[in-house]
């Protein structure tokens, strides 16, 4: 599988959540935008002291307040997915990959590759 087109499990979002958290928080200048209440370095430093190879998504969901830092949205069909395909960074849920290999006729609507 190319590595443009990979598997993205629930675990490498949490892997990777202090860092699209950076992302999204501090500007280029090294200042941190607020996060709600908490400045975004502080909850940046929560995340970071995290063990992020054990740590639970609800652990997570309940620091950040949603969902949105340890699910993926589908391209495709725009439901928050677990896991995914990630194609060059845009995901596809598992369903919405399956239902155009069936589109694409690669394989059996009813299950069984051909
Ligand atoms: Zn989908």
């Amino acid at each position: 599988m190319s590595k443009r087109i990979k598997l993205v499990t629930e675990r490498d979002v949490i892997k990777s959540v202090a860092e699209r958290w950076k992302d999204q928080y501090q500007f280029d200048d090294g200042r941190w935008a607020s996060a709600g209440v908490t400045p975004g370095n502080e909850v940046y430093a929560i995340l970071r002291s995290l063990d992020l190879e054990t740590t639970t998504a609800a652990k997570i969901n309940s620091l950040l307040g949603n969902d949105s830092w340890t699910t993926r949205e589908c391209l495709s069909c725009l439901m928050s997915v677990k896991t995914c395909i990630s194609f060059n960074g845009r995901h596809i849920c598992i369903p919405c990959v399956r239902k155009g290999a069936v589109a694409a006729g690669i394989i059996d609507p009813n299950g069984g590759a051909e």
